[in-house]
């Protein structure tokens, strides 16, 4: 006898990398009145990002999502 009981292995279709720590590489800064844009993207998956630098000694603040490429 041949076992009948195969549990059906759900296919989800993944089509979003696994996470990970982003590597965001700057790729541009564009200074403006209110900071400075930057523009960045992961080297790892190649999603982008542009983010707002408000003072130089400041952190970037992300402005967009990540955006996949
Ligand atoms: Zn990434």
């Amino acid at each position: 006898m041949t076992s009948l009981h195969t549990f059906p292995t759900p296919q989800i279709p993944t089509v979003q990398t696994p996470p990970h720590e982003h590597a965001w590489l700057v790729e541009s800064r564009h200074p403006t009145s209110e900071g400075t844009v930057v523009y960045v993207h992961c080297e790892g998956c190649a999603m982008r990002r542009v983010d707002m630098q408000l003072h130089p000694q400041m952190p970037p603040t992300a402005l967009s999502r990540d955006l996949p490429a």
